[in-house]
């Protein structure tokens, strides 16, 4: 039984039609079949010939399926990259103003909050007005107040291309 390199997985003693390698040149993942009695592999990335006798088997599955899963894992493992699950796919149901609320919770203060609406708001609708302002601020503890758009205004990155439509220049 061979020991799992990356620390993953818990090898299986069943699985053995398909393996997973690691190309020793670029680090690529790649099944190869255990039931064909083949001697070398060529990587699909780079071409490096690979030996396969010599190759650590890093995981063992009885389906492709499985064995695609593995390299997914190990691919993701090796870039050092987040596991696609993992990935806040949250993002895309959120509409702008929600999108606009939530960014602005990373800013520190008032003035800060306003730039981030600002620009999420212009990225996501091309301008914005007053009307798209309050919605966000809505879902915000931030208070709607009277002088908001005057406070708008005076931002360094907010322009007014029209009269009550506003951009962010970082949008
Ligand atoms: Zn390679």
């Amino acid at each position: 039984m061979h020991a799992c390199s990356t620390g993953v997985f818990t090898m299986k003693e069943d699985g053995d039609k398909y393996g997973v390698i690691v190309c020793s040149d670029c680090r690529k993942a790649k099944i190869i079949d255990l039931t064909k009695d083949r001697k070398t592999t060529e990587c699909h990335r780079c071409g490096q010939r690979l030996i396969l006798k010599k190759m650590k088997i890093h995981y063992r599955a009885d389906s492709r399926e499985e064995a695609s899963w593995a390299i997914g894992q190990i691919n993701a493992r090796m870039n050092g990259e987040k596991m696609p699950e993992e990935m806040n796919d949250e993002k895309e149901e959120l509409d702008p103003y929600q999108l606009a609320a939530k960014e602005a919770e990373h800013g520190d203060d008032e003035r800060e909050r306003m730039l981030i609406i600002g620009r999420v708001l212009t990225r996501e609708l091309g301008s914005f007005d007053r009307s798209d302002l309050e919605k966000v601020f809505k879902m915000t503890d931030m208070d709607v107040e009277k002088d908001m758009i005057e406070k708008f205004r005076n931002l360094d990155e907010i322009y007014e291309p029209e009269h009550g439509t506003f951009k962010s220049v970082e949008g």
